[in-house]
């Protein structure tokens, strides 16, 4: 039996995991079953930490989990490692999620509103698969030193093995061969060891294995300049941990909102993935029933499509959101005046 856990969270994450909710009830699949429990600041509440045993464990057992967003106000005194966003780090890092998913689809219906031309972002259909759990984050050595001399120097270590290379990669060439077969593999192989490493072991687990996609490489500069000034040329974007978290935001955000951003992570095949939108918790609207619930409902369609075996589904799920669009449906982030729960109907009515 396929295994869906609901971790709604914090703020406006609740709200919109009830929409993902009632979207999941409406397509009723068969044998599914859907747990829920307390996670974030909602869990340092009943329980004093972000994220207590028994839900991590549920988590690991399930074969996805479905997160809201974490954090707040309310938990910004509790002490750093027991914050909801330490609980959030916990749990990508037990479930070892490396290959962080981050599409950037630009809906027709909204290509207005994005900060680039209509005419270079109508379209718009790029999938970043950013290395989640490695690279200079991650890479020791790493801190805060004085010197001799009495000035302090900051240092991290930027740092990827060919393993940790070829895991992500696989992702990238596998999801490429659902879409157009186009990967475009970023680094700075001109001034960075690891940017070489990256540029060839991508090079060569794609001639070993992956011949019939198509390969190219771009330096990270250059790849930021083509997002904004030709992104239509992208399909999947495979790039490490910095490039990667840097690059995915600028494309997001010439798709319109953050409300409409979703985000999936994966580990090895037949390993739990964590889907969340890309937003927070959003402490300046939450209780007010106006947050767009279609980065939740979009980050639920990437779980039944790549963890839950549901791909038609996850289709029904997209489509229902873009006609819904289509018809006009606007949450205030959208520029319209259409709560949570009326975006929610809106999707449902044309699922
Ligand atoms: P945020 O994403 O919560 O909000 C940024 C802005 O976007 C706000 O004005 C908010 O109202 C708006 N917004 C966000 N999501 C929206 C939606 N679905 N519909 C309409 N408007 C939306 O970022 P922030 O304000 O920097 O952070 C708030 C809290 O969320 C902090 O505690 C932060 O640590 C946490 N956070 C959590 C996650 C996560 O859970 N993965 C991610 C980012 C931030």
């Amino acid at each position: 039996m396929p295994r869906l856990l609901l971790l709604p969270g914090d703020g406006i994450g609740p709200e919109v995991t009830a929409e993902s909710r009632r979207i999941l009830d409406a397509l009723a699949l068969p044998g599914l079953e859907i747990a829920e429990a307390a996670f974030g600041g909602a869990s340092i509440d009943a329980h004093g930490v972000p994220l207590t045993d028994s839900v991590l464990e549920e988590a690991l057992a399930s074969d996805a989990v479905l997160m809201g967003a974490v954090g707040g106000p309310k938990w910004a005194d509790v002490a750093y490692d027991r914050r909801p966003e330490a609980g959030l780090l916990k749990l990508r890092a037990r479930m070892d999620v490396y290959a962080n998913l981050r599409p950037a689809r630009c809906f027709a219906a909204l290509a207005d509103a994005s900060s680039l031309k209509r005419e270079l972002v109508e379209g718009l259909d790029i999938l970043f698969v950013r290395e989640l759990v490695g690279g200079v984050y991650f890479g020791e050595p790493r801190g805060i030193e004085t010197l001799p001399d009495g000035q302090r120097r900051g240092f991290n270590t930027q740092s990827y093995t060919t393993s940790e290379i070829r895991r992500v990669a696989r992702v990238a060439f596998e999801l490429a061969r659902g879409r157009t077969g186009k990967v475009c593999s970023v680094e700075k192989a001109n001034v960075m060891e690891s940017g070489v490493l990256w540029r060839e072991e991508v090079q060569k687990l794609r001639d070993e294995a992956y011949p019939d996609i198509a390969l190219s490489h771009m330096y990270a500069d250059n790849c930021a300049m083509q997002l904004v000034k030709a992104p239509l040329q992208f399909d999947v974007i495979l790039t490490d941990n910095l490039f990667g978290d840097l690059l995915s935001d600028l494309a997001a955000m010439s798709t319109g909102s953050l409300g409409m951003l979703p985000s999936a992570a994966l580990g090895d095949a037949g390993r739990p993935g964590l889907y969340e939108p890309i937003h927070g918790s959003a402490p300046d609207i939450a209780g007010q029933g106006a947050a767009n619930p279609c980065a939740s409902i979009l980050s639920l369609a990437m779980a039944l499509r790549h963890s839950l075996g549901a791909a038609d589904a996850a289709d029904r799920v997209e489509r229902a959101v873009e006609a819904a669009l289509d018809a006009g449906a606007r949450t205030r982030d959208l520029g319209g005046t259409l709560g949570t729960a009326a975006m929610g109907d809106a999707i449902l009515a044309l699922l």
